[in-house]
């Protein structure tokens, strides 16, 4: 900074930095000294006269000090400032003598370091601490005085009160770092608080408050009051918005300032001024805190310790306070909002999966001891789809918000019900009992108030549900393997037909998971050939010739070997994997059965296994369609064996079908009968080739009369319906002989062969026919 040096007077030489500043201050003083004719002077002495008069005009305070930064001359307004009606108190002093030590020693130094290096402190800012304890800040230029050979021999000053700009600068720095904070997303409380803090010290023998009003709601409660004592707080949270609850009921009520400036005799504080005035709070300037578009979101209060109004600092200040505060509630409002819908469902309003899934980590992190137990229970509206697909989404939407609000109304206020997706709940049975008899209460309640009666679109219609339980710790020790679990058992329930619970099992589990990878491996195994099949031949009791075969399914597993069709074709049934591996056999079947159709000279009949599920598959009548054209072979040589559960499913499509298979030229033979409960008499209904007598009737049949007379009556029904009658199973020479004098038409077992290798039955083949075989 460049320096110069400005001749004031003869004798005085003042360096300074602001040139031109101290410029225009000589101009203005020279003026002030014309107007008052005062001596034009050469020396120290006249000239320092000559000073103090221009001074004493000047309103800012001025002085001027020694080289021991002692005071020299004084004007009045820093007389003032020191509360003195003469020089005398200060003349003589240095600032160490007349302000508390941190400061005069502050200034003092400042001082003499200036005077060292002749730099002048040009609008420097600083604060000293009024008589009655305020704090007055100054912007103060010192500038050293040198006498006529250079010397320094002291320091001419000016100050400035900037006090007020100083404070509101103050007050928007601590404003503009409460705008930060709210940004930042600090609570709302902390934010409020600091805000209010900073209009208690900004308004002496205040205290502030902030009453929150809810969206909705009709009494204001607690938001910040960080001077306020509990017991005055509590007191105060939750009065109603109106026209006589107090200054800042009264406020959110009309939407506009209320001042109380005397509490004690104040309508609006009637019920609440003994509390105030034992709290020290005479009067109460309460402003509503609106938020931009207009929306009443609490009040703001300014309590003083003195029957008074606000004067014009405090309505700004107030002002600035209300509007941070809108900006800073708003924020919050906004946050809860979006807090709200990534936590919860917007159509239910329950907590979603997420917050599910926080809730049971939140319990499973909680019992640390391993003590604690809470069960899950998966909850899914049976036929729900009904209900969207006849009366529409929106009724859909409708039976999810009214189950919601009745699985919540059920329950414990310490249970937790969120909404898992689409129609599925998940209910949380939190420190509640996972004894199986306690938690069935529950299910039961659970399952009786989403049964209630639902009227809709005029409509009155019921809502049943399939409920799984998962029981913590037993079940899973997380969320995922709980849920998992839950649902599990949820789809057990909906197996065991709907509108019931059940319990996760993990037996049960592990025989799913079994049966899963079992599917997936017969899956494999048709694509892979694994699967071949056996022939079991079956003889005419008369002839004792070979009329026909049995084709069974084997598997060849790749690492288990050779698996029974009892370990598979179950489960190939529930899944309907059957039909797959079903079509599979009958085309292999049909083109064994083609290659005996040609070189055999009496015909043999090839019969095929059926499976219920594969019979009501729609494509049955195509399939043997297609697998005899492939095959060539004549449709009276294939025979299908059906079992008598698969046929009394659903009699009418079943006649129907056996009745294009029979115009077909097709066979059927009623497979393992006996063990179901066909009648009689509709027995005769269907178009049927074949009863097979099942095996049980055999094995017995030389044990105990009852399975003899068993079979003896269905061979004499099968020949009274003109159907032939075999008896499978047979394993011994004496049941031979016994169907033979029961008159039985056709046998098999293992007595007269073993399921066998296609080329086995080439070898019968040409034992029985020896010339047909070249
Ligand atoms: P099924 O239809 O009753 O087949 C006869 C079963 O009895 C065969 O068992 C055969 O090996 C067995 N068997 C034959 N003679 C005797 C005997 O004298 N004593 C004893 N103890 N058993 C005898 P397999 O091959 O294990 O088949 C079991 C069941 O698997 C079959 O019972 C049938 O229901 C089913 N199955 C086999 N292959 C197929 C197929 O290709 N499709 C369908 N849907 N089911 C099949
Ligand atoms: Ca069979
Ligand atoms: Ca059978």
């Amino acid at each position: 900074m460049s320096k110069k040096s400005i001749l004031l007077s003869e004798e005085v030489v003042f360096a300074v930095d602001d040139a031109e500043a101290l410029a225009e201050k000589v101009e203005a003083l020279r003026a002030v000294a014309e107007e008052h004719s005062l001596p034009d002077t050469t020396s120290w002495d006249a000239h320092s006269l000559w000073f103090d008069q221009i001074a004493e005009y000047i309103s800012d305070p001025v002085f001027m000090k020694d080289r021991s930064s002692r005071f020299v001359m004084v004007n009045e307004a820093l007389r003032n400032h020191f509360s003195v009606n003469n020089a005398d108190p200060i003349i003589g002093k240095s600032d160490l003598e007349l302000h508390p030590p941190e400061i005069g020693l502050k200034f003092f130094d400042e001082e003499q370091n200036l005077m060292a290096t002749n730099e002048a402190l040009v609008g420097h800012e600083e604060f000293v601490y009024l008589p009655d304890g305020e704090v007055q800040w100054l912007s103060t230029t010192k500038v050293p005085v040198s006498d006529r050979n250079g010397n320094i021999i002291g320091l001419f000053g000016i100050a400035r009160d900037i006090t007020r700009r100083k404070t509101s600068e103050l007050l928007r720095g601590r404003q503009s770092k409460v705008l930060e904070m709210i940004a930042a997303g600090v609570p709302l409380t902390t934010v409020l608080d600091e805000l209010l803090l900073l209009v208690e010290e900004h308004l002496r023998g205040t205290k502030a408050s902030i009453l929150l009003l809810e969206p909705g709601a009709k009494s204001l409660h607690h938001g910040s009051a960080p001077s306020l004592s509990k017991e005055y707080c509590s007191a105060i949270d939750g009065i109603t918005v109106g026209q006589k609850s107090g200054s800042c009921g009264a406020a959110a009520h009309r939407g506009e300032d209320v001042i109380a400036s005397d509490i004690s005799n104040d309508p609006l504080w009637r019920d609440h001024k003994v509390l105030a005035l034992a709290h020290g709070l005479k009067s109460c300037a309460s402003t509503p805190i609106i938020s931009p578009t207009g929306r009443i979101l609490g009040s703001l209060a300014i309590y003083s310790d003195k029957v008074s109004t606000p004067d014009e600092v405090q309505q700004a200040l107030t002002y600035e306070t209300a509007r941070i505060a809108a900006i800073a509630i708003e924020r919050d409002l906004a946050e809860s909002k979006i807090r709200f819908l990534a936590e919860n469902d917007p159509l239910s309003e329950l907590p979603n999966r997420n917050m599910l899934e926080n809730q049971i980590q939140e319990l499973v992190k909680a019992d640390v001891s391993g003590t604690q137990n809470f069960s899950l229970v998966f909850v899914d509206l049976d036929k729900f789809k009904h209900v969207n697909d006849s009366l529409g989404h929106s009724a859909g939407d409708k039976v999810i918000q009214i189950v919601a609000d009745r699985l919540v109304n059920c329950l414990r206020p310490t249970d937790f019900v969120a909404r898992f997706g689409g129609d599925e709940f998940v209910i949380l049975l939190k420190n509640g009992s996972t004894e199986p008899d306690k938690i069935r209460m529950v299910l039961e309640r659970i399952q009786e108030a989403i049964n209630e009666p639902i009227d809709l679109e005029s409509q009155t219609f019921e809502i049943c549900s399939s409920l799984g339980i998962s029981l913590y710790p037993q079940d899973g020790k997380d969320a995922k393997t709980l849920l998992k679990h839950a649902d599990h058992a949820m789809y057990e329930a909906k197996a065991l037909g709907r509108n019931c619970y059940r319990f996760y099992s993990a037996k049960l589990a592990a025989e799913d998971a079994a049966k899963l990878t079992l599917l997936q491996e017969i899956r494999v195994g048709i694509r892979e050939e694994q699967f071949f099949l056996e022939f079991q031949p079956q003889f005419d009791l008369l002839s004792n010739q070979m009329t026909g075969v049995e084709a069974l399914v084997r598997w060849n597993h790749p690492t288990r070997g050779r698996v029974p069709p009892d370990k598979f074709i179950l489960a190939a049934e529930e899944s309907g994997l059957i039909s797959e591996l079903g079509n599979w056999v009958l085309l292999e079947a049909c083109r064994q059965g083609s290659e005996w159709q040609k070189f055999a000279r009496d015909p043999i009949v090839i019969s095929v296994n059926v499976s219920a599920h594969q019979f009501f598959s729609g494509d049955l009548i195509d399939k043997i369609n297609d697998a005899l054209d492939q095959t060539g072979l004549d449709p009276r040589l294939l025979e299908l064996e059906l079992t008598e559960s698969s046929i009394i499913t659903d009699p009418d499509h079943c006649i129907q079908t056996m009745e294009t298979l029979r115009d077909m030229g097709v066979r059927i033979a009623l497979d393992d009968f006996g063990t179901g409960y066909s009648s009689l008499s509709t027995l005769s209904t269907f178009p049927l080739n074949k009863l097979k007598i099942d095996r049980s009737f055999i094995q017995n049949m030389d044990k105990g009369n009852r399975e003899l007379g068993i079979a003896r009556a269905i061979i004499a029904l099968g020949q009274e319906l003109e159907m032939r009658v075999i008896a499978e199973g047979v394993e011994t020479e004496n049941q031979m002989d016994q169907l033979k004098a029961l008159n039985c038409n056709d046998v098999q077992g293992y007595f007269t062969g073993r399921p066998m290798h296609r080329g086995m039955i080439d070898g019968l083949l040409s034992d029985q026919y020896p010339n047909s075989l070249n």
